[in-house]
């Protein structure tokens, strides 16, 4: 197991036995300490003080101030939320889930604080957390953050009936979902975010409302139509109903808790989808790209020898059995965003219509003399070539991480953040500064990115090498004959 918490950081949780739970509110770092416990992805969430820049140069990449993220998100959040509407804070992995499953939209504005409680299910009990539209809980025990099926806490399930014309049925609890309450029902996330119906359409309030396991569905036809469909307040009503054993202190104003910056990740990278036999891929790494005519005669070259010039994305793919490539393929990689590669190579590419993949360093981007600018970076983009990372300062990962793994984390994650930031989604890729990786390296690469690159020579590219690609080393002077020799 790796040891992710290096002096420049402070780990999300500690290696120290849990303290003992009282049953009540815990005290605010208690509760802190506990959901991270609770966090099952602890050992890889790291936290950095807010006030202390994560690199050298001070440039952390912006945290994000929005609420809801996309799943595949990497970059920072401000951590613990506070919400000044209602006066509470959201932490840990109830943040964490929220931010990944549609945000105050969803969930609506937190009105307690979250709280422990005890739980049938395991002498750990859970923490607890009410949001307007929604009651969270993280069991103690299995770490998984859960939405309470307050739909049917709140109601009796309805009778089951016959299928509806014009409806969809479920089996499952007998009954219909039809008209708009279906339409939102399927882009919502259907029953995985809302439950099965537990009733017909029924009319509350003057309201027609029909309930689900997790939520109440609301027509308002006096709304802008998309506005129609709303989420019952299931959160606030419940609350009503069992203030009594809602630790009082949980439901008054809180005080924000002081925020600091977190990374926050997608899920780890699947495993290869399936056994893949190794793959005869030769992937050449540039660097400089003095003029435009030496790189043309060489891509004719591949050309005319057969090569098909794929981007390293799909070679990626299909080293991880989830792609093909046609015969006699070949990739081009530019190291270092040298600003002669968007002046030669780019126009060469787009001339003989072949993709490449860059592998730029983020913090040289738009900084530093005789480099790309992001903006240029961003027209590679937008021609079809694949922008990866390559790390922020280019360090030799190896020796920085021997030295300080968190600063070799930031290099790792800050650029790919950094990036995504300026560029949008990448195909998460990396290439090793000079080359240089050993395992512990690769398994911080190997936690966001898809595949990585390394050099050394060589085509023959297997699942066991997917963090490290071999490269064959290329220069636009060299002889054509000569790098196509190298590639079988
Ligand atoms: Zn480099």
């Amino acid at each position: 197991m790796l040891r992710l918490w290096p002096p420049a950081f402070r780990a999300s949780h500690s290696t120290d036995a849990p303290p003992a739970l009282p049953r009540a509110v815990l005290p605010a770092l208690h509760r802190r300490h506990l959901l991270r416990l609770a966090g099952s992805v602890a050992s890889t969430r790291l936290v950095a003080s807010a006030a202390r820049p994560l690199l050298a140069d001070g440039s952390p990449s912006s945290a994000v101030a929005a609420d809801s993220v996309p799943s595949d998100y990497v970059g920072y959040a401000l951590v613990p939320r506070f919400f000044p509407e209602t006066g509470h804070n959201v932490d840990g992995e109830f943040l964490a889930y929220v931010r990944h499953n549609g945000g105050a939209g969803e969930f609506g504005y937190p009105v307690t604080e979250e709280f422990w409680e005890p739980s049938g299910a395991s002498a750990a009990g859970r923490m607890v957390q009410y949001f307007q539209r929604a009651r969270l809980e993280c069991d103690l025990v299995t770490k998984r953050v859960t939405r309470s099926p307050l739909g049917e806490l709140l109601v009796r399930p309805q009778p089951a009936v016959s299928p509806a014309p014009e409806a969809r049925f479920f089996t499952e609890t007998g009954h219909n979902v039809m008209n708009a309450f279906l339409r939102h029902f399927e882009t919502a996330g259907g029953v995985e975010v809302l439950g099965y119906p537990i009733s017909e359409e029924v009319e509350e309030n003057e309201h027609v409302v029909q309930w689900f396991e997790y939520v109440r569905l609301e027509w308002w036809p006096e709304h802008p139509p998309a506005h129609r469909v709303q989420l019952g307040l299931l959160g606030d009503e419940h609350l009503r109903r069992t203030a009594q054993q809602v630790p009082a202190a949980a439901v008054r104003r809180a005080a924000p808790l002081e925020p600091v910056r977190e990374w926050i990740l997608p899920p780890p990278q699947p495993p290869p989808a399936r056994p893949q036999p190794p793959l005869l891929v030769p992937i050449l790494y540039y660097h400089h790209v003095p003029s435009q005519q030496p790189l043309r005669t060489q891509i004719r070259a591949f050309k005319r020898a057969g090569r098909t010039i794929v981007p390293l994305g799909r070679v990626v793919d299909a080293v991880r059995g989830e792609a093909t490539l046609p015969p006699d393929p070949l990739v081009l990689t530019f190291d270092d965003a040298w600003e002669s590669q968007f002046q030669n190579a780019a126009p060469v590419l787009q001339a003989e219509d072949v993709p490449a993949t860059f592998f730029v360093i983020t913090r040289y981007l738009s900084a530093l003399a005789g480099y790309m600018t992001w903006d240029q970076a961003r027209m590679l983009k937008e021609r079809g070539h694949e922008v990866e990372s390559h790390s922020h300062n280019h360090p030799r990962l190896d020796t920085l991480y021997a030295a300080d793994e968190g600063a070799a984390v930031a290099e790792i994650w800050e650029s790919l953040a950094v990036l995504e930031s300026r560029l949008g989604r990448s195909r998460r890729l990396f290439a090793y500064p000079d080359g240089r990786w050993d395992d512990a390296v690769v398994s911080i690469v190997a936690r966001i990115y898809r595949g990585a690159v390394a050099t050394g020579g060589g085509a023959l590219q297997t699942q066991d090498l997917m963090y490290a690609l071999r490269r064959i080393k290329a220069e636009p002077s060299y002889a054509a004959a000569s790098l196509l020799k190298q590639m079988v």
